[in-house]
């Protein structure tokens, strides 16, 4: 099949950077894939790639983008679609992932505790079970990203791209490999609370944080994937953190510019150009990953 159910995504430049600050700043819209974030490229590849060998049935384990990006593509897909979620999870999350034919179960406290539960019911069911971030399929997905990027500018200096568990992350690295971008820096970019690859690239092991203290849910993984890891140590790279205060602003500032709602997980990356500008220089050429994101506050 050849039309797919993302979209090719614009990318922009901000002419307000460039105005202001002089910097050359792109900006590649994840927010406006029809399910609000990136997220839905690798659901979608993990989808087709199960459907393909017959698969029917998906089980998952987030009341964020994960579930909701499952949701919309398995609808297109006429598959079943059940979605584990924590106790945290908001009403108007549910309702939306509800509203696209997916079952809602509340499991646990926490992710971890939906997560587990999800597999059991994957295995039980003989359903596919879908991770939030740490599958292969998610990461061939995502770097279709970067495909998109290299048919529209040229390679730039320096990637900005937030990282939760690290799926994404995995999917800028493959595409940045196949595109031949090897020698572009990667700006990684985490709230205080979720630090999780900053601490974990640092201490150059994994590190699992106590607990997550963040108003960007969407960065929440306690634990990054392996992988995000293993391949940051072929790449140039600078781990970043912000407050919370700081990635909350930044989607304030990126709204007045584009009429964009973000998550504060988004924020995270975009926070980079207006208030760490040191980061950057004024002849660089940098692509900033707008990772979208539907969760409400
Ligand atoms: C999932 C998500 C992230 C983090 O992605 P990971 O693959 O978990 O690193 C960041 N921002 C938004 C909006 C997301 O939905």
């Amino acid at each position: 099949m050849n039309s797919t159910f993302y979209t090719v995504t614009p990318l922009y430049t901000s002419s307000k950077l460039k105005k202001e600050q002089n910097l050359n700043i792109y900006y590649k819209m994840e927010c406006s894939q029809p399910s609000g974030s990136f997220k839905i490229r690798g659901m979608e590849t993990l989808c087709r790639h199960h459907f393909a060998r017959g698969k029917r049935s998906f089980v998952a384990s987030s009341g964020g983008n994960a579930g909701y990006s499952l949701a919309y593509v398995g609808k297109q897909l006429g598959v079943k679609v059940k979605v584990v979620v924590p106790k945290t999870t908001s009403v108007l999350m549910i309702a939306k992932i509800k509203n696209l034919g997916a079952s809602v179960q509340i499991v646990g406290n926490v992710w971890d505790e939906a997560d587990q539960y999800a597999r059991k019911v994957a295995e039980e069911t003989d359903a596919v079970y879908v991770s939030p971030f740490d599958d292969p399929l998610l990461w061939k997905g995502h770097a279709s990203l970067i495909d998109e990027c290299a048919q529209q500018m040229p390679q730039p200096d320096k990637i900005i791209v937030s990282v939760g568990g690290g799926g994404l992350l995995c999917g800028i690295f493959e595409g940045m490999k196949r595109n031949g971008w090897m020698d572009t820096e990667v700006i990684t970019t985490e709230t205080m609370g979720a630090a999780s690859f900053y601490k974990s690239y640092h201490a150059k092991k994994r590190i699992t944080l106590d607990e997550i203290k963040t108003v960007a849910s969407s960065l929440g993984a306690k634990t990054v994937a392996k992988k995000s890891l293993e391949l940051a140590s072929d790449f140039k790279m600078y781990p970043h953190v912000m407050t919370d205060e700081e990635a909350v602003n930044a989607t304030r500032i990126f709204y007045e510019e584009y009429n964009f709602t973000v998550e504060a997980a988004c924020g995270a990356a975009l926070s980079v150009p207006f208030f760490y500008p040191e980061l950057i220089s004024e002849i660089e050429h940098v692509l900033v990953v707008v990772c979208g994101g539907v969760n409400p506050k």
